[in-house]
């Protein structure tokens, strides 16, 4: 018998990994923005063209990249964000994995700029299939813009299963406002087809709720503030008789990144115990902080369902809190418009 297994090559190996990371644009923007945020930026835009499909651009005011690092950020499991395995129990930031610009640079035309604040010129990296196209010295600002063109390509059983712009759209804005709620103090921009869709300034938690979702829900809001050993609270809630037959308006954030919880979500519910009409669902905006080795965020590529060591006291806690600022909030109303 002959030996028949072989290492395979860089691009096919990428190729694979993007079908985990890159569903759909939704799943770039994603990953985009982490890294922009990652890079300390605060000022973040986002230009899209045909929901993502033609072009997805992210461009950022962040640290920018060394000529060095522009090239190596496209290789499989390179990050600077994690060195070793004890790093996994301590993440202090959203990426680790090291996949994501691999993945995408193997299912689309890419091209990354970036420069150094003490650079006085920047790189110009273009890439395609893993393989990269050309390298220039440019004139750039400092900071990042990394442009996607044509995603999936090279794939077209995938690029053809995307859905219609208005439900990739959709996804995209979806993944957005969750980094734009997660990140209030951060100013962002989202351009589609040259239009202006969203422009938010720096701002507080409140403020960044309310330029999302409309003046009208500045009243709804209930402050939630509770802080203990184990666990921070804090965020909003919206008033019972704000509550939806549309699920929607729900988010939850641990260590600033927004995650999946139907028993978070359990919680929650229950503290509105007997004050919500049969069938609607309360809107809220939590943000929980855990000591990071309390939790564990890699089960899931998209990070999005994470892991706790202590999961029923913080389903006890939540519910107390919540249930707290709300019995309180219908004794006195509480106006305060500075958070
Ligand atoms: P990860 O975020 O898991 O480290 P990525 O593939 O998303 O993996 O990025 C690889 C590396 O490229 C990052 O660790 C970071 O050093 C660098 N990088 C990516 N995007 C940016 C950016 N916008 N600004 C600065 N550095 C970046
Ligand atoms: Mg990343």
């Amino acid at each position: 018998m002959s030996d028949i297994i072989q290492l395979l090559p860089d691009h096919v190996a990428n190729q694979i990994a993007a079908g985990e990371v890159v569903q759909r644009p939704a799943s770039v923007v994603k990953e985009l923005l982490e890294n922009a945020i990652d890079a300390g930026a605060t000022n973040i835009k986002l230009l899209l063209k045909d929901a993502g499909k033609t072009l997805i651009q992210v461009i950022d005011d962040g640290k920018g990249m060394s000529v060095t690092d522009a090239r190596m950020c496209f290789e499989r499991h390179a990050t600077s964000k994690i060195k070793k395995a004890e790093d996994l129990f301590n993440l202090g930031t959203k990426g680790f994995r090291g996949e994501a610009l691999a993945s995408i640079a193997a299912i689309a035309h890419v091209e990354l700029k970036t420069k150094e604040e003490h650079q006085e010129l920047g790189t110009c990296i273009k890439i395609e299939g893993s393989k990269v196209i050309s390298q220039d010295v440019i004139n750039t600002a400092k900071g990042t813009s990394i442009a996607v063109k044509n995603l999936f390509y090279n794939i077209p059983a995938r690029r053809n299963f995307l859905k219609s712009d208005t439900v990739e759209t959709r996804h995209i804005v979806d993944e957005f406002l969750r980094v734009v709620l997660a990140h209030p103090n951060i100013a962002f921009l989202l351009h589609h087809n040259n239009n202006e869709v969203y422009h938010l300034k720096s701002t507080n938690l409140r403020k960044r709720i309310v330029a999302v979702f409309g003046t009208k829900m500045n009243e709804k809001l209930v402050p939630i503030d509770e802080q203990t050993d184990i666990l921070n609270i804090t965020g909003f809630v919206a008033k019972p008789e704000f509550s939806k037959r549309k699920r929607g308006e729900q988010f939850f954030f641990v260590n600033d990144r927004f995650i999946k919880s139907s028993y978070l979500n359990h919680a929650v519910v229950n503290a509105f115990d007997g004050l919500l009409e049969q069938g609607t669902h309360p809107s809220y905006f939590l943000y929980l902080k855990v000591p990071n080795h309390t939790i564990d965020i890699n089960i899931h590529p998209t990070k999005t369902e994470i892991k706790f060591d202590n999961e029923k006291a913080l389903y006890a806690m939540l519910r107390a809190t919540v249930k707290h600022s709300l019995g309180q909030y219908s004794i006195a109303p509480v106006l305060d418009f500075e958070r």
